[in-house]
């Protein structure tokens, strides 16, 4: 493990990965060691010029783009769906990981009218909210738990996006019997594999601008298993989920596929985006992604307990890399100073999650074992002089 600890170490495994040809593919200014990957991808070079692209094709086609931009929610979907297990015809591209949610849990009370809806009291605050609210506006019961019981309808996190602790979705969704569960897949489309279909899985969640690479608010995708798709009917009624959408004087009657699922007019531009990304992970592969995913985070750990420990912090992260996502999730005590510190005064951007986690996220595609040591370094030479403490205590309105 010794070795492991050395920069000429990091060097040699960079040297050695497959993967390493990716980073080029990125807009990457500066040296600024971006560890924050888990909540905003960095820009690829082709999803930038895309853009260009789609404005020059909005400024040329005007209305009449639609013939073609309006099967780009399903056909950014198809390319998801391999990503995340599925099969054609089960994901599409549209809203926000939250509203997407929302349509699903809502869709499945009315299909399988379960007792009570429940959710881990680690989930991320947006799911706990949507799912209470749900509970609150449609008299059902909540219950902030890990464990799923017979009757209930559950929203789990493959990868929970403070420990990183990543869950067996397959046996999971296995041991379900009559509970429904909604799958939130923000933390492990695109970093780690995740097979719906095999797993027989029925729905799920997830964003596209972290791992995916999308963009600032880029839209999300959902997916349903599709002998699921005819029982489910979206709670907003909207006309991009009508059959035959442009007959405007029929009664509302929804697309059999997973088009029911759209409300309104889809961001266009943004769904172009989603498109790279996923190209751009479809290319280097899910499997190799994964694999450099756990040597990088297995670096961390490894100079966490080195290098970190003696300096008051430990591991939220579980230590068996087959339970982790691709974040490492580290407790100190001043964890706050401590990440402004690196941003401030090392060009090191993790990200803080309150009240004493620090995380650091390895986007696979583009970071190097060279940015993990010497990040980790920065953050141990900081923390060992006492530089942190000269940050001040009170915390921004964005962590
Ligand atoms: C990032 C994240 C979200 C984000 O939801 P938005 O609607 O995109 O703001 C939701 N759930 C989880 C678990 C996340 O990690």
């Amino acid at each position: 493990m010794a070795g492991a600890l050395t920069r000429a170490d990091a060097e040699a495994a960079d040297a050695r990965d497959p993967l390493a040809p990716f980073r080029d593919r990125f807009v990457i200014a500066g040296e600024t060691i971006y560890l924050d990957g888990n909540s905003l991808g960095r820009l690829p070079v082709a999803t930038r010029d895309r853009l260009a692209a789609m404005a020059a094709e909005w400024g040329e086609q005007l209305v009449r783009g639609w013939h073609d931009w309006i099967d780009a929610p399903a056909r950014a979907g198809d390319l998801l769906a391999p990503i995340v297990g599925a099969r054609p015809g089960e994901v599409v591209v549209c809203d926000s990981t939250t509203v997407n949610l929302y349509k699903l849990v809502s869709a499945a009370i009315d299909a399988r009218a379960p007792r009570t809806l429940v959710t881990s009291p680690d989930n991320f605050p947006t799911d706990r909210y949507v799912l209470e609210g749900l509970a609150r506006q449609r008299g059902l019961a909540f219950r902030l738990d890990d464990e799923v019981r017979p009757g209930d309808l559950a929203v789990i996190s493959h990868v929970a996006y403070r420990s990183g602790e990543l869950l067996d979705l397959a046996g999971i969704q296995a041991a379900a019997q009559d509970a429904t569960i909604v799958w939130d897949l923000c933390h492990s489309a695109g970093a780690v594999p995740v097979n719906l279909h095999e797993a027989g899985a029925e729905l799920a969640v997830g964003c596209t601008y972290k791992y995916l690479n999308a963009g600032p608010g880029a839209p999300a995708f959902l997916y349903v298993a599709e002998e699921r798709q005819p029982e489910l009917r979206s709670p907003i009624w909207g006309w991009f989920g009508q059959r035959d959408q442009f007959a405007m004087e029929r009664p509302y009657d929804p697309e059999p596929g997973i088009g029911r699922f759209l409300a309104g007019t889809p961001n266009i531009l943004a769904v172009a985006a989603v498109e790279e990304g996923a190209k751009l992970t479809a290319a280097a592969g899910i499997d190799a992604l994964r694999a450099k995913s756990i040597a990088l985070t297995e670096r961390i750990v490894a100079l966490h307990d080195a290098w970190l420990v003696p300096l008051g912090f430990s591991l939220e992260t579980p230590r068996d890399p087959a339970r982790r996502g691709s974040h490492v999730a580290i407790r100190h005590d001043e964890a706050w100073q401590a990440s402004a510190a690196l941003i401030e005064r090392a060009d090191v951007v993790p990200d803080f999650r309150g009240p004493d986690t620090i995380r650091l996220g390895v986007a696979p595609l583009y970071i190097r074992h060279v940015d993990v040591h010497d990040a980790m370094q920065r953050l141990r030479d900081l923390v060992a002089l006492g530089a942190h403490r000269e940050l001040p205590a009170a915390r921004g309105r964005v962590t």
